[in-house]
């Protein structure tokens, strides 16, 4: 086999159209700080009915700065889910935060709400509250946000919502991104995720003044300038902020390819569909999905007897199928074992863990590959 014909789990599809888009920006006079990035800001507001989009340089400056707009700082507690990227938690981190987890569905591997409602009785009984809750849309399938909004008001827990992988879902037939039950929402454009900027994310909100402390925080915490008379040349720092910015360059390409979003999410449900009725018979389940919501299928996942899943890992990337397994539970990572963590803090997310593989999933998967995924499947349980 071949290197050429590895089949990855996900991909970028990249079309004339994003590519002249590109090339526009570098004949241009600007780079950065030009037209593209609020033109594309404008664009995915309005694609998820949010108020305002924050473009910035990756999902993960995102969640840095959406925490850090929600005032979260040494002292305060932030959760999230065990099963997710490792971005999801040392965000809090940054912050100077302390981090901790609420257990998972064991099938879904989204967040418990069951889990999350005994978490914060217990903590309110040890003033131990969190200051900001992030919730993970796995695979791009909601969780069940009016639940866990109606928690976090009563326990007065700002919510984050790590739409990473859920871009053109939506819940409730609303789009993922509108923060109906959220303070903020962010996204990833790195290239595995449904559209592409290259590296990039955004953060999302209906609050005008965390979208205002948002865009400071973006740029160093420097605006152009508060008064009317002043000169051309002044500025002024009003925070501590970073440099997260996103350049034209791929905001451009971010634009480009929000154009294509709903046929990318259209082609993803397709091939979901296939994948759907060419596993039946097979022994593993896949994720079900969830009442109220249309995932943007992110992943295809499927759920194996903990025994097989390396050797079905191992059988699939020696046949070329580039599968990948999302996500070993943030909690197990060394670096958050030497923080007191430890296998059996989360005991469904470790069994979801041990059950989990993505298969090849991405709008340009040609069903001749997909077939050979299958059939690779196939034989491995023959
Ligand atoms: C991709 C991803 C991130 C990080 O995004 P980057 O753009 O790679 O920084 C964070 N959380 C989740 C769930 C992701 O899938």
């Amino acid at each position: 086999m071949t290197q050429a014909s590895v089949i990855p789990y996900g991909k970028q599809s990249i079309s004339g159209a994003d590519i002249d888009a590109v090339v526009n920006v570098l004949q241009s006079e600007r780079l950065t700080q030009g037209p593209a990035v609020p033109l594309f800001e404008k664009a995915l507001a309005g694609y998820c009915d949010a108020r305002g989009a924050v473009a910035v340089s990756s999902g993960t400056s995102a969640l840095h700065i959406a925490c850090l707009a929600l005032g979260l700082g040494a002292g305060d507690w932030l959760w999230t889910s065990p099963i997710s990227f490792v971005a999801s938690a040392n965000c809090g981190l940054y912050c100077g935060a302390k981090v901790d987890f609420v257990d998972v569905d064991p099938v879904s591997g989204n967040l418990s709400v069951v889990e999350l409602e005994n978490k914060l009785r217990q903590a309110e009984k040890h003033g131990t509250l969190p200051k900001v809750l992030i919730v993970v849309h796995m695979a791009g399938s909601p969780c069940a946000m009016e639940t866990i909004h109606a928690l976090a008001t009563h326990y007065g827990v700002a919510v984050i919502e790590d739409a990473s992988h859920a871009l053109g879902a939506r819940y409730q037939g609303n789009p993922v991104g509108d923060c109906r039950y959220s303070d903020l929402t962010v996204f990833s454009f790195h290239p595995v995720k449904t559209i592409t900027s290259a590296e990039g994310g955004a953060v999302l909100s209906q609050n005008t003044a965390l979208l205002d402390t948002l865009r400071l925080l973006r740029s160093h915490g420097i605006c152009r300038t508060e008064q009317a008379s002043a000169p051309v040349y002044y500025y002024e720092q009003q925070l501590l902020g970073w440099n997260y910015r996103l350049s034209d360059i791929h905001a451009a390409l971010a634009l480009s390819q929000l154009n294509r979003c709903d046929d990318f999410v259209k082609q993803r449900h397709f091939l979901a569909q296939q994948y759907q009725e060419q596993l039946l018979g097979l022994p593993c389940d896949t994720v079900p999905a969830v009442a109220e919501t249309q995932s943007s299928y992110h992943l295809f996942r499927i759920l194996v007897e903990p025994v097989s899943r390396d050797s079905l890992f191992t059988h699939l990337h020696a046949s070329g199928i580039g599968v990948q397994v999302h996500y070993i539970p943030i909690h197990t990572q060394p670096y958050y074992r030497a923080r007191g963590f430890d296998w059996g803090d989360f005991p469904q997310a470790e069994d979801y863990y041990q059950r989990v593989l993505s298969l090849p999933l991405f709008p340009d998967l040609s069903l001749e590959m997909q077939r050979r995924v299958v059939h690779e499947l196939e034989a491995f349980w023959r």
